[in-house]
């Protein structure tokens, strides 16, 4: 299905636009190296409950490209997603959340958070990714409730059936689905209904202006109802004031992420942050 992504580009063509397929392809062709080298990381951002008592973290890669510097994931992750590379990049960001999870057993104020992985379609297209994720998960003996995915709605434009039965599969080992972006793409009420989502992640740009315009505060209201109602967790993110976070808290909002409590951080400085009771 990803296979169509890059399908309707434009197609007319100035100097501006020379410079930009030019940076595109050097970072794809660097992208390929870029673990192996050492220039990628994870960053935590946790991940609140309406009384900041810390849940979890989300990772997030990042990149520091040896000549044009920091890169952003909104950026590489497309480059990635165009080749089998996502698929190389999602093993190795797995890994590192396995790796912390299991170190952090021995870390009492760390031994019972989740983390967070984003997952994207194209390795759930990938039909070996659940052999792989129950594999993955034995070697590093830890508990699948541990680990949550974060799915865009993106991964309904796949081959449902398909995409169905994975999502299926993957609740069934343990590990809880969240739908990152919610509000933004492709989902229905059809797909939500028959999806194992255990988490609704309201999108940032319906959080931003929360205080501001009304629309935007009753979308909001109506998210957490219907997640509530669905049975599921509801996660908003991209917090960045108090006025919001309690606008958030009032509505019932389960888990609050953003830049008001929390930027996304090195690991290290998680662990020194959260790591001591
Ligand atoms: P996302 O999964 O929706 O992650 C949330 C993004 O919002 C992150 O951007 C985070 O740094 C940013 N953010 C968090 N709180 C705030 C806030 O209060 N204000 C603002 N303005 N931004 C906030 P980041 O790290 O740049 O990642 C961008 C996107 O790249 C992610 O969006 C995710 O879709 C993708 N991504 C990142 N890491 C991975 C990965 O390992 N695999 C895949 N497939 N995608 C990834
Ligand atoms: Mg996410
Ligand atoms: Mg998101
Ligand atoms: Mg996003």
């Amino acid at each position: 299905c990803a296979k169509d992504a890059g399908r309707n580009q434009r197609v007319s063509f100035d100097p501006s636009m020379r410079v930009e397929l030019e940076r595109a392809v050097q970072l794809e062709h660097d992208l390929r190296s870029a673990i192996e080298l050492g220039q990628m990381w994870i960053e935590l951002q946790p991940q609140f409950d309406q009384y900041q008592q810390l849940l979890g973290a989300e990772c997030l890669l990042r990149w520091r490209h040896p000549t044009y510097g920091m890169i952003s994931p909104f950026e590489f992750i497309p480059l990635a997603e165009k080749s089998l590379l996502i698929v190389t990049l999602g093993d190795w960001v797995l890994e590192e959340a396995c790796t912390l999870l299991t170190a952090w057993e021995s870390i009492p104020a760390l031994a019972n958070i989740h983390l967070s992985i984003n997952v994207s379609a194209r390795q759930i297209d990938n039909p070996s990714y659940v052999d792989e994720m129950v594999v993955t998960l034995a070697r590093h003996g830890i508990a699948p409730q541990r680990l949550q995915l974060e799915l865009t709605e993106s991964v309904f434009v796949c081959d449902m059936p398909t995409t169905v039965g994975r999502m299926h599969q993957l609740n069934a080992l343990g590990l809880s689905l969240s739908l990152d972006d919610f509000g933004t793409g492709f989902s229905s009420l059809t797909y939500i209904k028959q999806l194992p989502f255990s988490e609704l992640k309201i999108d940032r740009s319906f959080i931003n202006d929360l205080e501001h315009d009304v629309m935007d505060y009753r979308m909001v209201e109506f998210i957490v109802h219907l997640g509530h109602e669905l049975g599921m967790r509801v996660v908003a993110e991209g917090v960045e004031t108090r006025s919001q976070m309690d606008h958030l808290v009032t509505m019932g909002c389960d888990v609050i992420q953003g830049y008001l409590l929390a930027k996304p951080m090195p690991v290290t400085e998680f662990i020194k942050r959260h790591g001591v009771s």
